[in-house]
């Protein structure tokens, strides 16, 4: 719930201008390549990266007379990736054929879903600009992706290289729900991360297996929807943001000035921070879309859904419910554990290796985030590849939750693991690591400093904050291992506070 002064306040993302504030709309089309073995219409495969022209079959190449044949495993991930976006199936789509030239498309034609798409309405949570919000899906259809025009072989030629020709996309189609450039990465990054949950889409946005159409339009708040231009096929997190900024600068700048917004498809420069134009907005009609002759209807049975449905995996909204409800995590540490499959199938391994009883949660999330998460970011690692196992965090959280050693220990104890591996709890035997927890040996420390610092006892007679020097020196002459509880009592107790 909103509290009143914030329902009060004025949206934050709002952008002023000379004549008043505009609010920004965002709609996004997303291009993300399915995870599959083979082509949406052949077998040729679908590997990255591979010698140009190696992975093409006749279908592919577009010869005549040859026949596209559906691949079963791109449908069923598209479904799976429908049932994750919250969307209806539709037990009847239609193959369409959207009529272009481009060098790279030797169909003259890509086979993809107009009227008739695979999978309908859903939605999306996201957390942005402070706030949980949804954000509506419209249509999720299939279709193909082209092949790649090579610019930079030769001087005088271009190259085309078919290997992506024919490959599964899932384009991702949003309602214009957004309305700052944080919620649209936000987006973004929430959808990815769905995708990859589910096994549908490496989402990896540097090999373009990831990309986004990015509309936008700006208008006063609470009034018609501005008219949109449409930045195509930015391919970062960043750009993203960066592309609906300058966007939205230069349609304000130009309806501040009594000019109008032409639609049309524009393209952001990220060496130049501009968007500029492409082409005038294309029309549906311009496509000729037809139904495929080549291809039947396709039609599913309610099992074949119900089936992959039930072997849907666990995805981040329930997994971080989950977090918070069973092992009383914040919101917040939940998010950053389920913001990637693996982190949080890392945190649940540390929490799974109990030898007795239950490891603490909070405890052991503060580890992994914190101290785990953090040193492998600085050092630009993933969880995926890090050699402190969940085993020996494991360890370390066992060893400060049973009071063994401090905090402060264990973050050396960390270091030790960290850049020399090793069982966490032998380490601390073998090099005395243990905290002090035997009052006698903390009294001797504390009667020790007390007795040659008469001076500073004084003053903290009359100032009790004097206290954190005593603890210090007390810490200093322990090496750190005194247990910071037991020394406060003890000291209080001897200094009179
Ligand atoms: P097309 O296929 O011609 O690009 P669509 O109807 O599929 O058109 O819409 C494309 C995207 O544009 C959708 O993501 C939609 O949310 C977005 N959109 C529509 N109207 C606006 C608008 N006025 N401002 C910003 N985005 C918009
Ligand atoms: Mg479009």
């Amino acid at each position: 719930m909103a509290s009143k002064a914030a329902a009060a306040a004025k949206p934050s993302n709002l952008i002023p201008g000379a004549t008043g504030d505009w609010e920004l709309v965002i709609g996004l089309e997303v291009h993300a390549q399915v995870a599959s073995k083979s082509k949406l219409f052949s077998a040729s495969s679908t590997e990255f990266g591979a010698e140009p022209n190696s992975h093409v079959s006749l279908v592919d190449a577009a010869m005549p007379g040859m026949l596209p044949v559906i691949n079963k495993e791109c449908v069923a991930q598209a479904i799976r990736t429908g049932l994750g976006l919250k969307s209806e199936i539709h037990l009847k789509s239609v193959f369409d054929r959207k009529n272009y030239f481009y060098p790279d498309l030797p169909q003259g034609y890509q086979i993809s879903q107009y009227k008739q798409p695979i999978v309908g309405e859903g939605e999306v949570e996201i957390d942005a600009d402070g706030e949980t919000m949804r954000v509506r899906i419209e249509r999720l259809h299939l279709e193909q992706d082209a092949g790649k025009s090579l610019h930079d072989q030769h001087p005088d030629y271009s190259y085309v290289d078919l290997n992506r020709s024919g490959v599964a996309l899932m384009e991702i189609v949003s309602k214009p729900d957004m309305r700052s450039s944080k919620q649209a990465q936000a987006y973004v990054t929430k959808l990815r991360t769905i995708l990859r949950y589910l096994g549908t889409c490496d989402g990896d946005m540097e090999k373009g297996n990831l990309r986004a159409d990015v509309n936008v339009s700006v208008r006063k708040p609470g009034g018609p929807l501005g008219t949109r231009c449409e930045i195509k096929n930015v391919n970062s997190i960043r750009f993203i943001g960066q592309a609906i900024e300058v966007e939205a600068r230069r349609q304000i700048d130009i309806i501040e000035d009594g000019g109008k917004i032409d639609q049309e498809t524009r393209l952001f420069d990220a060496a130049k921070g501009e968007t500029r134009s492409m082409r005038s907005k294309e029309e549906a009609h311009d496509y000729r879309y037809f139904p495929d002759p080549d291809l039947l209807p396709l039609e599913l049975t309610q099992s074949f859904v119900d089936d992959l449905k039930q072997h849907l995996p666990e995805l981040p909204d329930e997994k971080r419910a989950r977090f918070v409800k069973d092992f009383g995590l914040s919101v917040y540490d939940a998010n950053v554990l389920v913001a990637e499959r693996e982190r949080a199938d890392y945190f649940e391994s540390v929490l799974g290796l109990i030898a007795d009883g239950k490891r603490d949660g909070k405890l052991a999330a503060n580890w992994v985030i914190n101290e785990l998460l953090g040193r492998l970011n600085k050092e630009g690692h993933d969880i995926a590849d890090s050699k402190v196992t969940a085993k020996q965090i494991g360890g370390i959280v066992d060893l400060i939750a049973s009071n063994a050693i401090s905090g402060k220990i264990a973050k050396d104890l960390f270091e030790i693991v960290w850049s020399e591996g090793g069982d966490p709890a032998k380490i601390v035997e073998d090099r005395g690591m243990k905290q002090v927890t035997d009052t006698g040996a903390i009294e001797k420390a504390v009667d020790e400093i007390i007795a040659a610092n008469p001076d500073k006892v004084e003053q903290a007679k009359a100032k009790p904050s004097m206290i954190g020097w005593f603890v210090g020196q007390v810490m200093k002459s322990t090496g750190g291992k005194a247990n910071p509880a037991a020394v406060n009592d003890i000291l209080k107790a001897k200094l009179g506070l």
